[in-house]
């Protein structure tokens, strides 16, 4: 099957009681036990039909042997990060998201994980950087914001030849372009929320892995933990995985017609979209992805630019987060790199005047149209 089949017929999308085309939303908080049958769920934290859905569709998307949803894509993100024993160091691609740079720096700091921030983007500096307690390379490619790529397949293999699990966050490209899985990862991670979810309703995380003992230990943590996804919320993400194809189609033919017009205006001096033949890592995403994503990020040429954008845009939300059938333009410096110190920032190239546009559904041409009018008004 081809993944816009996949995305409507995988996993149990019919209710078997009832012959229901929309899964049950199963609120109960336990199951009654009774009788000589074991039942298949005992309690909610363990296991719920509505999740269990969605945690099986999204495991058959990854590629993957089991799914696991968690109320966060930050909820994900622990619960991974809980498979780790103090002692143990990581590396971690270094503009990751600004959240999982705090958990690590500010909470696993504290139970005695230790992790290097590094460009992955070059194999042998991964390479140079395993210690001998180096247990796992957390990759994000493309990176938030300046979508630099990690070749995948090759930072994967340097991770097996010295013992290391390699985990990726797939957020930005989802199964629908890349599959982390299939290009030698142990593990991969999402915000839902984003383009999973795709509505700016939902909070949501998930993890996939491949390897059974993995599994189990991960099954482990989200029992324990008990960071899961809600019901109602898991429903909510079944409805938008439906339509993850057609908007991941949209939300990138928009982000490719606005990447090159913004590329011609004198107001912007950089434009950062991975389909874009002189982006770093065009030549890689070609290789490992079917497409390029739908987010893009540009520098405008003066502080009054970026203002004036970000107050007189009139169809994008001015907001964080990204993925969601509305644009959503953000401001990285204060917004999701808030949680990162202002050198450390700057040195990543996150700059003042860098903004990021996640494409959303609406007509290309309104949006090039609006942010033109904008521009067109500063002297
Ligand atoms: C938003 C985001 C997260 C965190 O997810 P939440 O659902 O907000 O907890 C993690 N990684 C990336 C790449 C993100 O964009």
């Amino acid at each position: 099957m081809n993944f816009g089949t996949k995305i409507l017929h995988v996993g149990s999308q019919v209710d078997q009681a009832t012959g229901a085309v929309s899964v049950p939303i199963h609120h109960a908080s336990t199951f009654d036990q009774r009788g000589t049958s074991k039942r298949m769920y005992d309690y909610s934290r363990s296991g719920n039909p509505t999740r269990s859905t969605v945690e099986e569709v999204l495991a058959v998307l990854e590629g993957g042997s089991r799914g696991f949803v968690f109320a966060s894509g930050m909820a994900a993100i622990t619960s991974v990060f809980a498979l780790f024993s103090a002692g143990d160091h990581l590396l971690v691609t270094r503009d990751v998201y600004g959240g999982t740079y705090r958990v690590l720096t500010k909470v696993f700091s504290r139970f005695g994980i230790e992790c290097d921030f590094i460009d992955t983007t070059d194999i042998d500096n991964i390479k140079k950087n395993v210690k001998s307690n180096t247990k796992a390379l957390y990759l994000e490619t493309p990176s938030n914001p300046l979508l630099k790529v990690t070749d995948i397949k090759k930072a994967a293999d340097a991770a097996v030849e010295h013992g290391l699990l390699t985990i990726v966050d797939n957020t930005f490209m989802t199964p629908y372009f890349q599959n982390p899985l299939e290009l030698g990862a142990d593990i991969v991670i999402h915000s839902a929320t984003k383009f999973l979810g795709g509505h700016s309703d939902l909070l949501a995380g998930a993890v996939v892995a491949k390897e059974e003992k993995l599994c189990d230990e991960i099954y482990q943590i989200q029992n324990a933990f008990g960071a899961v996804l809600g019901p109602q919320d898991c429903w909510l993400l079944l409805r938008g995985i439906k339509t993850l194809k057609v908007r991941m189609e949209q939300h990138q033919q928009g982000a490719m017609a606005i990447a090159k017009w913004l590329k011609t205006h004198p107001l912007i001096s950089k434009v950062y979209y991975p389909g874009l033949p002189e982006h770093q890592g065009h030549g890689i995403i070609k290789e490992q992805c079917t497409g390029f994503g739908g987010v893009v990020s540009f520098v405008c040429s003066r502080e009054v630019v970026t203002k004036r954008l970000m107050q007189d845009i009139k169809i994008p939300v001015v907001a964080v987060s990204l993925g969601a059938v509305e644009s959503i333009l953000s401001y990285p410096a204060a917004m999701s790199h808030a949680a990162f110190p202002k050198e450390e920032r700057l040195s990543l190239g996150i700059s003042d005047d860098l903004l990021r546009l996640s494409v959303g559904l609406e007509d290309p041409e309104d949006l090039i149209e609006d942010i033109k009018v904008v521009l067109s008004s500063i002297g």
